[in-house]
């Protein structure tokens, strides 16, 4: 079925690739595999995915134990400051820094493991109270600012999340709005190239709008099952 799956959302990606004039190799899938077992992400692996998202410190680290460096690991979650050392040993970007301080906590985690950390700064961009992420400018230009001071922080761009909901106005809004800000970023003479944007019910429109980094998990692997736990699956 997973074999099935990923080839299915691999034509509807190159479909809307083609729709929006883009070229497939700009866009690198990861897949998320939030509460899938080690044996879901070795199948989807051998079909030639390498990147995997999650979105869990624990289960990041608990996953990196039994896999290490095979896959190339995301973490796409919310992140507390003290759960940043898991994070950082196991994850090749991290989408989701949103402050000053996880960006610091951040830096110096990858000082003690001796390597360059790549991240976004997740932005929000939907006015939604409950969605994480900064949103005011100015904040995010002194963020930015702030990481290019930071010894062993290698920022490369932006993520977002697009509204909970059925408006496809309000998610296309939401993705060129992230689209209008790095480019304005880069305006200032920064130089981001990530746009981490789109899942499974929105990634088409996010390809149309840029996006370079899709996070897909359930086109993949199927609906995730919450009441169990991704090592008994
Ligand atoms: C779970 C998750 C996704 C993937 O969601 P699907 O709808 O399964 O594609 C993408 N981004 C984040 C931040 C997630 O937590």
């Amino acid at each position: 079925m997973i074999a099935e799956n990923l080839k299915r959302l691999r034509d509807r990606i190159n479909e809307q690739c083609a729709a929006s004039g883009r070229s497939a190799e700009e866009i690198k899938l990861i897949a998320v595999s939030k509460y899938f077992g080690i044996n879901a992400i070795a199948e989807v692996n051998k079909l030639d995915i390498t990147n995997f998202g999650e979105n869990k410190a624990q289960e990041l680290r608990d996953k990196f134990e039994l896999l290490g460096n095979k896959v190339n690991w995301h973490f796409i979650g919310t992140l507390q400051r003290n759960k940043a050392k898991y994070v950082v040993k196991a994850a090749s970007l991290i989408h989701s820094v949103d402050s000053l301080s996880l960006a610091d906590e951040v830096n110096k985690q990858a000082v003690k493991n001796d390597k360059d950390q790549g991240i976004l700064l997740e932005i929000k961009t939907s006015f939604e109270e409950t969605k994480a992420g900064l949103n005011q400018e100015e904040q995010i230009i002194k963020l930015i600012e702030h990481c290019k001071t930071l010894s062993n922080i290698n920022l490369m761009g932006l993520m977002t999340m697009a509204p909970y909901t059925d408006d496809e106005q309000l998610i296309r809004k939401s993705f060129s709005d992230l689209r209008k800000l790095i480019d304005k970023i880069n305006q200032q003479g920064f130089n981001l190239t990530e746009l981490s944007m789109g899942m499974t019910s929105d990634f088409e429109i996010a390809i149309d709008e840029g996006a370079t980094m899709l996070r897909i998990g359930s086109a993949i692997f199927g609906q995730r099952d919450y009441s169990k736990n991704w090592r008994a699956i």
